[in-house]
């Protein structure tokens, strides 16, 4: 029996180290391998040791060692280096690309974080979030800074279409194109490395990190901003992705200077009293459908208006509507302050695909389990719309 587990383990391991280290890796070092068990693929390695083993469900995605090498060669002082990432950045976008910032900086190499438009106000103490140029406010220098680039890193987004203007300037820049990202679907990059089984691009960047063997680079900095995304990402380590992997990684960001009470009250405890009157007036009023499994929650731009809205108050809102004791979805719909559209966020429990659902009829798209959407109907119109896809919906 003995025999037959290792035999099991060795053809599946070395089956799977084949796929991965293809180009000039014939053979792996050991830090390396040691790396592929280490990380999140621990437990599937163990799970083809005891029984279950299925060769298609392995999933290695880092970048491959060839690829690595080339990465590593554009990593240089000379080269332009900018990180952009997605439109209406939250703590993740501005984690994972602050952390890769910092992460290359402890290399000796200056990077420029661009974002298409402004972040909340509780991202801003993260370090350094103070100097992210902000494209909507610095269209020009934004443009020229990516022109000029010979390496652009893609952090949590699939698509040129979700960073608002840096898309068009994105598509037709001449640097290479690096994406590190966690939702469903990406577009194509030069080099690509995207799991959706990860929670946080912040946990990928640091997967990124170990596998250029630069986990000793890590320090309170990085570790900083690492940690907030996979905490606003994961809600506080709740949401099903959240595992085992996510944890250690986390227990080392903590051991190189994270302070989770700091980072949590800093992020978290930041309430205005605007958010708390817009919180107290939707839930008032929250709509529960479909034999109790989905909630709605709204808000019209005259209430936002009322209650003096700030970016970032409505962050979370829709989690709310998920909170409630039966439902397995909850959406929100909010009418843009400016512009004629609604913004549309999805949550969902389970094996409800928001991402999907989305993707087909709200013209959006993001994860399995929270997503996002628009709509250029009127506010009462969408939500009218909503609920006629909502009672076709055979996943609820
Ligand atoms: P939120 O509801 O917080 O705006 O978005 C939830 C998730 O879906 C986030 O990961 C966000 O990046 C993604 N997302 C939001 N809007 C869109 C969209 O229009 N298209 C796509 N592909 N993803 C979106
Ligand atoms: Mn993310």
């Amino acid at each position: 029996m003995e025999f037959f587990k290792s035999c099991k383990f060795s053809q599946y391991f070395f089956t799977n180290l084949r796929l991965f280290f293809q180009g000039p890796f014939a053979k792996p070092d050991h830090k390396t391998i040691f790396l592929l068990i280490k990380n999140n693929h621990r437990d599937l390695f163990k799970s083809s040791i005891f029984g279950n083993s299925n060769l298609k469900k392995i999933n290695i995605m880092m970048f491959t060692p060839a690829e690595l090498l080339e990465i590593n060669t554009l990593l240089t002082p000379e080269n332009k280096i900018v990180i952009l990432t997605h439109y209406n950045p939250d703590g993740d976008a501005i984690g994972s690309s602050l952390g890769l910032k910092h992460y290359l900086k402890a290399k000796g190499i200056f990077a420029e974080v661009i974002v298409p438009n402004d972040f909340p106000k509780f991202l801003k103490w993260m370090p350094e979030a103070k100097r992210v140029l902000i494209a909507d406010y610095k269209r020009k220098f934004a443009f020229d800074l990516i022109n000029e680039a010979d390496v652009i890193f893609c952090l949590d987004f699939n698509a040129p279409s979700r960073i608002g203007i840096l898309g068009d300037w994105l598509t037709n820049a001449r640097g290479k194109k690096i994406l590190i990202d966690h939702h469903q679907q990406p577009e194509k990059f030069d080099f690509v490395y995207s799991d959706t089984v990860i929670p946080a691009t912040c946990q990928m960047v640091y997967h990124f990190i170990e596998a250029m063997d630069d986990e000793r680079l890590v320090n309170k900095d990085i570790a900083e901003c690492l940690y907030t995304g996979i905490m606003t990402d994961t809600g506080g380590f709740r949401f099903r992705s959240t595992s085992a992997a996510t944890h250690r990684i986390i227990a080392n960001l903590i051991e190189h200077g994270a302070d989770p009470a700091l980072i949590t009250s800093n992020t978290w405890d930041t309430n205005t009293v605007s958010r708390l009157l817009l919180l107290a007036l939707i839930l008032g009023r929250i709509e529960v459908v479909k034999d109790g499994k989905v909630a709605i929650l709204y808000l019209t731009r005259e209430e936002l208006k009322e209650y003096g809205f700030q970016k970032g108050d409505t962050e979370g809102f829709v989690n709310y509507g998920l909170s409630i004791l039966g439902v397995k979805m909850a959406a929100f719909f909010m009418e843009d302050l400016y512009e004629d559209f609604i913004k549309i966020s999805f949550r969902s429990k389970d094996d409800m695909d928001v991402n999907q659902f989305s993707r087909k009829y709200f013209n959006g798209g993001g994860h399995i389990n929270a997503a996002g959407g628009k709509s250029n109907e009127s506010l009462h119109g969408t939500i009218e719309t909503f609920k006629k896809r909502i009672e076709a919906e055979e996943n609820l």
